[in-house]
């Protein structure tokens, strides 16, 4: 699914449930946009914060978790930091997921089966495979990593071997991490 644009999508929620008291003169009293690349661990995020003296607050929502996910998953996503938005902005509380934010979810869920807000947002985080191996030089062992750890030492031969100390015969080597097929 390509990126679809938000704004609609919100005004259409805010008219339905939130009696359209997140948008004033037509203008949403929060913006809302995509994220870059770099919103993975959470499907969807709502903030406040001070810009000088001005307020600004915004709900962006995780362009990698949610590219490949159906249209529910957007709305439902977007629907929950609506609920931030609305707790915060207009009835001026700051309670996170309290028995506000419960009986809204609660109630939008009641009212329609296209969608259905939950407190954590369900998806899969789409898993990045390891960039490296670490090969240990002494017992041959590969270990799957992020990022190259310079000095890391094989543990498993430190402690056999050496007392549990590091010793530069155990430094782990290198190579790409080639996906299996
Ligand atoms: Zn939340
Ligand atoms: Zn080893």
């Amino acid at each position: 699914m390509p990126l679809i644009p938000l704004l609609p999508i919100f005004h259409r929620l805010n008219r339905q449930y939130f009696d359209g008291l997140l948008s004033k003169d037509l203008k949403p009293l929060v913006a809302v946009r995509w994220s870059d690349g770099r919103l993975r661990n959470t499907a969807g995020l709502y903030r406040r914060s001070k810009k000088g003296r001005q307020q600004y607050s915004e709900i962006v929502l995780s362009t990698p978790l949610l590219i490949n996910l159906p249209y529910s998953a957007v709305e439902s996503t977007l629907c929950h930091e609506m609920i931030h938005a609305w707790t915060d902005l207009v009835l001026g509380i700051q309670e996170g997921h309290g028995p506000i934010f419960k009986e809204k979810m609660t109630f939008i869920n009641s009212l329609q089966e296209n969608f259905q807000i939950t407190i954590r947002h369900q998806y899969p985080v789409p898993n990045r495979s390891p960039k490296w191996w670490a090969i240990c030089p002494s017992c041959g062992l590969r270990f799957p990593y992020k990022r190259i750890v310079k000095g890391a030492a094989c543990k498993q031969c430190c402690d056999t071997n050496h007392d549990g100390k590091w010793n530069p015969s155990c430094v782990l080597g290198y190579e790409p991490f080639l996906k299996e097929a």
